[in-house]
């Protein structure tokens, strides 16, 4: 569903990705594993159409879009992808339901309803009675799962996540992937995922480690 072709990507004059390749099939997850600063983060945003490689090519659904224009490439994110970004980014002045219905009213979906599809995903979560709470007043672990949820309400085709249980105990993080998989399988949805924890990705169908910028299989030497 969604291809890395030797992507190649700089801040300034040191490269973050030298050359990533990475496939995820339809209703795979896929987890991406690696030290700090490896460059999972930004093979991540390339992959979801945040970020624009300086070579290389982004393919979903059999199509290139990593070059296509910003407004193509943010209406694709809008309504193919979810993604939860490593920290959150919720927004602090909107309540946590209205972060969640978020994706719901940029889809032009009205307030009620959204408001109304956004609530299950409270309980699911763990975050009853956290509804109308401004999101600028959650723990960092109820804001993750805000931001959990907001990827998931709109049924996207691919999931994107960075990080999403960094701020969990061991529990919740058990809770939270269950709901993740789950979620994959009655709705076939795809999901890549970074995490530092192998436990988390012990959850994932696949796993991958990025190293200096590039994507390898886990094998015995890649963890070496
Ligand atoms: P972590 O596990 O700490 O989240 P990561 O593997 O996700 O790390 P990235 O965030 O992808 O790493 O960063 C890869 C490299 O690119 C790092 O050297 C980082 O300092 C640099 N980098 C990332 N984002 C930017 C940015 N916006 N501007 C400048 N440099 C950046
Ligand atoms: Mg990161």
């Amino acid at each position: 569903v969604v291809e890395a072709r030797d992507v190649v990507l700089s801040f300034g004059p040191t490269p973050a990705l030298r050359g990533a390749d990475l496939s995820v099939g339809a209703g795979e997850i896929l987890a991406i594993m690696g030290p700090s600063g490896s460059g999972k983060s930004t093979l991540l945003h390339c992959l979801a159409g945040i970020l624009v490689p300086d070579s290389g090519e982004v393919h979903f659904d059999g199509r290139r879009i990593d070059n296509l224009g910003e407004t193509e490439r943010s209406g694709l994110r809008r309504d193919r992808f979810g993604f939860v970004f490593q920290f959150g980014q919720l927004v602090p002045e909107l309540t946590a339901e209205e972060n969640v219905a978020l994706p719901l009213l940029l889809n032009g979906v009205r307030r009620a309803k959204a408001l109304e599809q956004a609530r299950p995903w409270f309980a699911r979560l763990g975050l009853d009675g956290l509804e109308g709470r401004r999101s600028g007043e959650l723990s960092g672990g109820q804001a993750q799962r805000v931001a959990l949820a907001r990827g998931l309400v709109a049924r996207p085709r691919v999931l994107f996540a960075d990080e999403p249980t960094g701020a969990l105990d061991t529990l919740t993080s058990e809770q939270v992937m269950d709901l993740l998989v789950d979620s994959a399988r009655e709705q076939g949805t795809t999901v890549v995922l970074v995490t530092h924890e192998p436990r988390v990705a012990a959850y994932a169908d696949r796993e991958v480690i990025v190293r200096d910028g590039k994507a390898h299989a886990l094998t015995a030497e890649a963890i070496s």
